[in-house]
């Protein structure tokens, strides 16, 4: 079967490197193919790492399973600048531990049921579906919008 979990992931520059499975959750070890970026100072393209640190975060749950991305949070180095930008990635804010399209998928859950609801499906503390929530909710009356994914 020629199946591709990139695509059906749907995230640029994404690449699915591997799987693993725990009891309930499913890990998805991802890798990403832009060799570089423009810095966000100073907009010089870099492609010089400076660390790279796996972290983990949620994403929409298939099968019933839980699923989390292993993503490489990469630091650049731009010499022009001499600055050490963290990659910006369109699909995952600043310190977040959770997809903006999973965090979208909360908030509208949480507008269809209650947060306790919500807290038992996503097998999350009510104070994490909370906090998402309002997040979401805030940067909605930023924006006016959504969020990207
Ligand atoms: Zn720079």
């Amino acid at each position: 079967m020629d199946f591709h979990l990139d695509t059906l992931l749907n995230l640029p520059n994404v690449v699915v490197d591997s799987y693993s499975n725990t009891l309930d959750a499913v890990i998805l070890k991802l890798q990403l193919i832009n060799d570089g970026i423009n810095c966000p100072n100073c907009n010089e393209y870099i492609c010089k790492t400076h660390q790279t640190r796996p972290i983990l975060v949620r994403y929409l749950s298939v099968f019933g399973q839980l699923v989390y991305l292993k993503v490489p949070r990469r630091q650049f180095y731009c010499p022009n600048c001499q600055t050490s930008p963290t990659e910006p990635l369109s699909w995952l804010n600043k310190k977040q531990r959770q997809t903006n399209r999973y965090q979208e998928y909360i908030y509208e859950k949480v507008r269809e049921l209650t947060v306790k609801q919500v807290s038992e499906n996503e097998r999350m503390s009510e104070d994490a579906i909370q906090d998402i929530f309002h997040k979401v909710a805030q940067s909605k009356k930023k924006t006016g919008g959504y969020l990207n994914d």
